[in-house]
């Protein structure tokens, strides 16, 4: 039996569009291969369920025959199926064995993924089919061609039921006799494929002489290595599965010792068959540099990691597995794009998310705060990429005090009732404001810590965009208002009239042409002047300078004099160089309540320190 002849082509010539893939992910050939082993498995259980039969692809890598080898026990292909499925391309034989195959149990056919069987002549100059049909009284077949194009048929050598598919191996393409290259490879794409697959290697007879008097032991042959031994977690049922399991699964897929913080496992099968797991990770770097990473897989075969155009680009951040045997992933990505089932999915995955925020924040407060300082930069850009993802979980986000309380704006506002109005008094740098920290310490105000990178956008869009009446962001340097009390007119238009000549003072003193100085009446007599920097203006310096633009905003600080404080009174009086190191010096020590001096200030403090010492002593 020898037959030659044409593969013949219906819908479209497939070798182009193969050969186009060469450039990008080449190594798909063996997800595709393989993926045919295992639907060849799955149809022959299918129709002999009680078979008791060591079900398994093995791959094995050849490299002195230059062969990669696909071997399966599945169901087998006749001359007739061969001419099919194989030289016939445009039929997809896993469909067709589903319509005829009597039974509603789809049994996990992986069928047309991708680029099918033809992938294989992407890295091979020749390729092998050697095929037994389970079906009584069928012949082996050997099929073989070495472009795709042309093929040969003729009896076969198997002698059981199952395929045989032999790469020979192109000389460019040699990385693919290569084990560890063979192993990643299956690794990604077939570490969760319902079948078990073996990665076997055939080791060269290296001709072993042996030292005199020594016995000459030959070289234990390797075990094949189990490549799937992880188990598709995320199919089983949420309630089937235990804490362990999620924790070590965690581990085993993303190579990492630590435990995650908590999971959502998601598990839909309408209206849209959605499976899947996502963990929220410790925060271990800075949230500019985090990355997540999240796996598609399309009925346990992986696809590609990160797949924008499903997952709201926010929960990149997350580490899981999502698998829709639905979705047509290998299909262009742009269509992706536009699909109203893919919309909705993504939907579904960033309500689940929100609903065990919500959850853990209702049942489980504790928890939930011991998990904030780790997942808050996540949340806080889930909610400014998702407006329908902040509605969902506004009331779960907290804000931490220097002294490690969380509160959510309510029980702030509730905490501070009469003294605040609707701010909240936050630090970015609580050890260079640690004095002002302590400032509003002392008058019962608790001041939150936003000092991650995020917190400088997430201030803008909580005010804006939060929702919340009035809500005000005020860094504790922000304004006096905490500190100062009511002045009766008459005092109020007394320290008008006094602080324009003091501005002279005091810009002659400190040389800052952008100060402004205010007279007003502080609680705590015994502080001479706090050193204020209107919130809006700084902060749009900080975001000008976060994005790299080049003019620089000067800095807008008002300066407020105590003007009951005996040293204000006295620098009011006095005159000339006394008066300028006072004015100076009091600048400074307001300064210090801010920020720390910088280098060449600290120099210019200590020295004036000295004169006024010395003056204070030769008076
Ligand atoms: P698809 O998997 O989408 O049907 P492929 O090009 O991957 O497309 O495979 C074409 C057909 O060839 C399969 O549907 C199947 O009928 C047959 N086939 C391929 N590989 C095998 C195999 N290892 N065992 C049995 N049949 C196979
Ligand atoms: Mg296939």
């Amino acid at each position: 039996m020898i037959n030659q002849g044409n593969i013949s082509i219906h819908a479209q010539n497939i070798m182009p569009i193969i050969k186009r893939w060469l450039y990008s992910d080449k190594d798909i050939f063996i997800r595709e291969l393989v993926s045919n082993g295992c639907d060849a498995i799955t149809k022959q259980k299918m129709l002999t369920p009680d078979a008791d039969c060591d079900w398994r692809v093995n791959v094995t890598v050849d490299e002195q025959a230059g062969e990669l080898r696909f071997s399966d026990n599945g169901i087998g292909m006749t001359a007739e199926e061969v001419e099919k499925y194989i030289n016939q391309v445009a039929f997809s034989g896993a469909e067709e064995f589903l319509k005829n195959y009597e039974g509603d149990d789809k049994g996990g056919i992986i069928g047309h993924f991708g680029l099918g069987f033809y992938s294989a002549f992407m890295v091979a100059d020749k390729v092998t089919i050697e095929t037994l049909s389970g079906k009584d009284g069928a012949q082996a077949v050997r099929w073989e061609s070495e472009d795709g194009m042309a093929f040969s048929m003729s009896e076969g050598s198997r002698t059981m039921r199952g395929t045989d598919i032999i790469l020979h191996v192109a000389e460019e393409e040699k990385e693919f006799l290569q084990t560890f290259r063979v192993r990643e490879v299956l690794k990604r794409y077939c570490g969760f494929m319902n079948t078990p697959v073996y990665l076997d290697t055939v080791k060269e007879d290296v001709p072993v002489t042996a030292a005199e008097g020594e016995e000459v032991k030959p070289e234990e042959p390797k075990a094949p290595e189990r490549i799937n031994a992880t188990e598709a977690l995320w199919l089983k049922s949420p309630k089937d599965c235990t804490e362990d399991e999620y924790k070590s699964f965690y581990k085993d897929v993303f190579h990492t010792f630590e435990d995650p913080l908590f999971y959502v496992h998601l598990n839909v099968d309408y209206p849209f068959n959605l499976k899947g797991i996502l963990y929220f990770p410790k925060l271990t770097n800075d949230f500019g540099t985090r990355e997540g990473e999240i796996k598609m897989f399309s009925g346990q075969v992986f696809v590609a990691d990160n797949i924008k155009e499903v997952i709201p680009e926010f929960l990149m951040l997350l580490k899981g597995v999502i698998d829709c045997p639905d979705l047509p992933l290998n299909v262009s990505r742009s269509f992706l794009q536009n699909d109203g089932y893919v919309k909705k999915l993504s939907a579904y995955i960033t309500r689940k998310v929100a609903d065990k925020l919500c959850g853990l924040f209702n049942t489980a407060r504790e928890d939930y705060q011991k998990y904030w300082d780790d997942i808050h930069p996540f949340v806080k850009y889930g909610c400014m990429r998702d407006q329908k993802f902040y509605d969902q979980v506004k009331s779960t986000l907290l804000y931490k005090t220097t002294k490690g309380e969380y509160f959510t704006v309510e029980e702030y506002f509730a905490k501070h009732e009469g003294k605040l109005g609707k701010k909240i008094v936050y630090t970015n740098d609580p050890t260079r404001q640690s004095a002002s920290v302590a400032m509003y310490d002392a008058e019962g105000v608790d001041v939150v810590v936003m000092d991650a990178l995020i917190d400088l956008n997430f201030l803008s869009f909580m005010e804006y965009q939060g929702g919340v009446e009035g809500l005000q962001f005020a860094r504790v340097d922000a304004d006096s208002d905490t500190f100062t009390r009511d002045q009766t007119e008459d005092e109020k238009k007394a320290n008008e009239e006094k602080e324009a000549d003091l501005l002279n003072v005091f810009k002659a003193a400190t040389g800052k042409e952008e100060l402004t100085v205010k007279l007003a009446a502080l609680k705590d007599e015994s502080m001479p002047a706090l050193l204020t920097q209107d919130e809006q203006g700084r902060r749009f310096g900080e975001m000008s300078r976060i994005y790299g633009q080049d003019f620089q905003m000067p800095e807008m600080h008002t300066l407020v004099l105590n003007a009951s404080n005996a040293v204000v009174k006295s620098l009011m009086s006095a005159e000339g160089e006394k008066r300028d190191l006072m004015a100076a010096q009091l600048y400074d020590l307001a300064r210090m309540s801010t920020r720390p001096l910088e280098k060449d200030e600290v120099t210019a403090f200590l020295t004036r320190s000295h004169k006024l010492l010395e003056m204070l002593a030769n008076a």
